[in-house]
């Protein structure tokens, strides 16, 4: 008999280093495997395939994968993820903004970047690149989240690029990706008064070469429990809430995830508001870069999980 004896750790620092460790793993993995005219599907399979290989020894919840990948191209800023059939290609005058999570005790990694073939892009990455990095520099316990804000414009507004404005960082809490903080790539959004405290939080930015501000648009294809406390009397909506609450609790899944026979159950849970949905994010004119990095602040030190040799 063979028992697998997977490692239980409810330290937060320990379990986003080795989230952060498989991360930098896949996306090398994936870096490797990206030329002109790869499916986007293709792109899923190598961030899936490797995450669930490397996650396999720990404790998680959908073994690894923090939320399926967004696969946002030029003016979609976030939350594209394909489906089986999707015949969508990263082509070579692409801006490919890649967002993924690993997940390891409950504890999620959320980082992203941006990958272009073509150079014509490459004012818009260091733009937001550099935003991110500042963004870092200046996060730390007791600093102004407006002022932090402000400084991220000035950067972007330096290379003449635009930050949206209705998307941004968060705070990460256990089995939650958005813990309710918003942080804004501008000034005025959030009070004055509000500071940063000891904890995780996605320092991420989005800048534009046009628009300023993301609109939902075509077909939903990530999901997450909006109500993890459900009772109801069809069967059919319970027996799906079960496969959901024990397979992702609340952490996001997209469809492929489910049996097919499930996809009108699916539906009725969205209507119900059981499952929240979260449709692709666009702009009318322009294109998106996205950079993003995991990190923790305490009053001893300030940890950069997701940088890389890369980004
Ligand atoms: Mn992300
Ligand atoms: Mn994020």
């Amino acid at each position: 008999m063979i028992y697998i004896i997977k490692k239980m750790s409810d330290n937060i620092t320990e379990s986003l280093l080795i989230a952060s460790n498989i991360h930098k793993e896949v996306r090398k993995k994936l870096n490797n495997n990206l030329k002109p005219n790869i499916k986007l599907i293709d792109i899923v399979k190598i961030i899936e395939e490797t995450t669930i290989n490397l996650s396999k020894q720990y404790n998680t919840i959908n073994k690894g994968i923090g939320f399926p990948v967004s696969l946002s191209l030029n003016n979609c800023a976030a939350h594209y993820h394909p489906s089986n059939d999707d015949q969508t290609l990263f082509k070579y005058n692409d801006v490919l903004k890649i967002d993924f999570g690993i997940e390891i005790n409950g504890w999620i990694c959320d980082s992203a970047y941006t990958v272009i073939f073509n150079e014509k892009h490459r004012k818009l990455l260091l733009a937001v690149y550099e935003a991110v990095e500042t963004g870092i520099q200046n996060i730390g316990i007791d600093v102004r989240i407006n002022e932090w804000s402000g400084i991220i414009s000035e950067i972007l507004d330096s290379y003449e690029i635009k930050p949206i404005i209705n998307l941004g960082g968060h705070n990460i809490l256990h089995e939650k990706l958005h813990g309710g903080m918003f942080l804004p790539a501008i000034k005025g959004i959030v009070a004055s008064d509000v500071i940063f405290k000891e904890g995780v939080y996605a320092v991420e930015i989005f800048g534009s070469t046009g628009d300023d501000k993301v609109f939902t648009f075509g077909d939903n294809n990530l999901y997450m429990l909006n109500n993890n406390k459900y009772q109801d009397e069809s069967e059919s909506n319970m027996e799906l809430y079960n496969i959901i609450n024990t397979n992702f609790k609340t952490i996001p899944f997209t469809s492929r995830y489910i049996d097919n026979k499930y996809n009108n159950t699916l539906d009725n849970l969205c209507k119900l508001q059981i499952v929240k949905e979260y449709p692709p994010l666009f702009i009318n004119n322009g294109n998106i870069a996205q950079y993003e990095h995991t990190v923790q602040i305490s009053d001893k030190n300030k940890i950069i999980f997701s940088k890389g040799d890369d980004y």
